[in-house]
């Protein structure tokens, strides 16, 4: 993973996949992982004991291993069904759960037992609800923050486009606001039915107008079909928008019923797309086959001086 403050070299990027990496069957040698490592259980049974949801679990997370080893998850609140149907992920859909009023209690509570510091709350889109779940998410970062004294990430959904919502969750004053814009617009419709793309971006720019000492970061998959244009184009808009922290990682299909695999991005060619978005003058640029919008969020936080933890 790449995880440096601006500055940097510049090579050249292809927009034209190399026969080396189009997609095979087989996993390519730089994302085979080792073994699981122990010391998940505690983490694990935190979560089982508290009645939780992770993203970690129910995204197929690659990093769930390393993460639940060093006891950190990221939080998944409003149930564990989605309401839309996006092609890349495997939250399930289908009908919602009832919100549990209790839930940010358990949130902050899992928190506590796992010693975190820098917490990440997510949600699966919840669209079925009038403010889309965003007063629950005020009242988990409420209840995390009172509880433990950590730092609170949110990585919210689109909300419809509905500002109240919006503003609702930024009233909890989050330490950081993530919204993923995923992938580039010309493959929205394949990859993130029922949403828009300058609706991702209306969001995040509202998010920095309300607040503006709030980081605001984002996060796009690679490797579903995009050109390195198209890419550098997202990454202007959200610096257009003040988005000031960006993860960009490799896409990997959950299942055989998901999106396929486009492209297999070679660990350099991150780290040579990551310094290009740094010289678009993001603060924080995260850009490697395994980075997820959660993953080492802390650290990421913490290059800002936000916090220190983890
Ligand atoms: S990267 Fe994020 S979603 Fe993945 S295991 Fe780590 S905390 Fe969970």
């Amino acid at each position: 993973m790449s995880l440096m403050e601006n500055d940097v070299a510049l090579p050249i990027l292809s927009d034209d996949p190399a026969p080396s990496t189009r997609p095979k069957r087989r996993l390519p040698s730089w994302l085979k992982r080792p073994l699981p490592q122990a010391g998940m259980a505690y983490t694990s049974d935190v979560i089982e004991d508290l009645r939780l949801e992770t993203v970690c679990e129910s995204a197929k997370c690659p990093n769930r291993s390393e993460c639940w080893s060093h006891r950190t998850a990221t939080f998944m609140i409003l149930g564990n069904v989605c309401t839309r149907p996006c092609g890349f992920c495997s939250v399930p859909k289908g009908k919602t759960e009832v919100v549990q009023i209790d839930e940010p209690e358990r949130v902050a509570e899992a928190a506590e037992r796992l010693g975190l510091e820098h917490v990440v709350i997510t949600s699966v889109t919840r669209d079925d609800l009038p403010d889309g779940g965003a007063n629950h998410f005020y009242e988990c970062v409420v209840a995390v923050r009172e509880r433990t004294g950590a730092a609170v990430e949110v990585l919210v959904p689109d909300f419809l486009g509905n500002r109240a919502s919006v503003t609702r969750v930024v009233e909890s004053a989050p330490d950081v606001f993530n919204h993923n814009t995923e992938t580039v617009p010309r493959l929205y419709h394949r990859v993130r039915r029922n949403a828009d793309y300058q609706r991702t971006l209306d969001l995040l720019k509202q998010a920095k107008d309300e607040r503006p000492e709030m980081p605001t970061k984002s996060g796009v998959m690679l490797g579903l079909g995009e050109t390195t244009d198209e890419l550098l184009e997202v990454c202007s808009d959200l610096r257009a928008v003040g988005c000031e922290m960006i993860t960009l990682g490799q896409y990997l299909q959950p299942t055989p019923e998901h999106l396929p695999v486009e492209r297999y991005v070679p660990p350099e060619e991150f780290d040579e797309v990551g310094e290009l978005v740094r010289r678009m003058g993001f603060s924080l640029v995260a850009s490697g086959p395994f980075v997820r919008s959660s993953y080492h969020a802390g650290a990421m936080a913490a290059v800002l001086g936000r916090d220190t933890a983890d």
